[in-house]
C-alpha cells in the first residue's frame, strides 16, 4: 500500500489556519477553512495536480467556523459528501459555534473580542456521520476516523496507518503558528481536561507527525514533554477549581 501523503492546504496565510489534503488511492480533504474561502481551497487542491471534483470525502474535524466555514460551498464546488461528528451537529446545522467561547489563556481572551470570531457560516448536515472510530479505506485512504473530544463535544482526528495524525485543535503552535513548531493549547477549549485525554491517548498510539490546524507540523515527543506539563498545570488549576468547561448539552 502506498504511503498516504498529507499536503498542508494554506487557508489563512502561510500556516495560521491549515486545512489538508490527504492523497491515498482517492484524495480527501479534512478541513474547510473559514468562510468565503472555498475557491482558494479549490484551487490549491488543483494546483496539486488533483481534480477537486475527485475528491471522496471532507472530513470537518469540528464545529469551529475557521474548520467548518467554507463546508457547504466546497460541498456545492466538489461534489465531496461532509463528513463530520454527530456530538458537534448544532453547530453544523446553524452555522454558529457553540458560545461563549471558553479561553484557555490571555491568547483567547483578546481573540474572543475579535467579532470575526463570531460571524456564522452556512449551515450544513453532514453526509456521514461519525460517532465512533470510522475507517476510511472506503473514501480511497488507509486511514480512520478517531473521535478526539474535549476541544469541542465532537472533535476528531484522522490517523493514517502511516502514523499522521492530522489534529485539527487538539493541539496547536505557540501563537497560532508564529513560534513554528512548539507545541500549545490553541485559543479555546470547551473542556480543557478532556481534550488533554484525548490527544494522551492519540500520542500513546505513537503517531509519527501531528498535523494541526494552526502551525506547522509537530513532533510527537515534543508534544508529550507539552503534554506531560499541561497535565501538571491543568490538574493544579483544577485542585483549585479554577478551570471551565462547558456543561454537555
Ligand atoms: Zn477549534
Ligand atoms: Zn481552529
Amino acid at each position: 500500500m502506498p504511503r498516504t501523503k498529507i499536503i498542508p492546504i494554506p487557508v489563512l496565510g502561510k500556516h495560521v489556519v491549515n486545512a489538508y489534503l490527504l492523497l491515498g488511492r482517492r484524495p480527501v480533504l479534512v478541513d474547510a477553512g473559514t468562510p468565503g474561502s472555498a475557491r482558494a481551497i479549490h484551487d490549491h487542491i488543483a494546483r496539486h495536480g488533483v481534480d477537486p471534483a475527485d475528491l471522496a470525502l471532507i472530513v470537518i474535524t469540528h464545529g469551529h467556523i475557521d474548520h467548518f466555514g467554507s463546508a457547504a460551498e466546497l460541498h456545492r464546488l466538489t461534489g465531496a459528501p461532509l463528513a463530520g461528528h454527530t456530538a458537534d451537529l448544532e453547530p453544523f446545522r446553524t452555522g454558529r459555534a457553540r458560545m461563549p467561547y471558553l479561553p484557555t489563556g490571555p491568547m483567547g481572551r483578546v481573540m474572543n473580542r475579535n467579532r470575526k470570531l463570531h460571524i456564522s457560516a452556512d449551515p450544513f448536515e453532514p453526509h456521514v456521520l461519525i460517532e465512533g472510530e470510522t475507517r476510511l479505506d472506503d473514501f480511497g485512504i488507509s486511514a480512520r476516523i478517531m473521535p478526539t473530544p474535549g476541544h469541542t463535544a465532537g472533535s476528531v482526528s484522522v490517523l493514517t496507518d502511516d502514523g499522521d495524525l492530522v489534529a485539527g485543535d487538539l493541539v496547536a503552535n505557540s501563537f497560532m503558528g508564529l513560534i513554528p513548531g512548539k507545541p500549545a493549547n490553541p485559543p479555546f477549549h470547551d473542556d480543557p481536561l478532556g481534550n488533554l485525554a484525548s490527544l494522551r491517548s492519540m500520542l500513546a498510539l505513537d503517531p509519527s507527525t501531528l498535523h494541526v490546524g494552526h502551525g506547522t507540523p509537530l513532533d510527537p515527543d515534543r508534544v508529550r514533554r507539552w503534554a506531560d506539563r499541561e497535565q501538571r498545570r491543568l490538574t493544579r488549576l483544577d485542585a483549585r477549581g479554577r478551570i471551565r468547561t462547558r456543561q454537555k448539552s
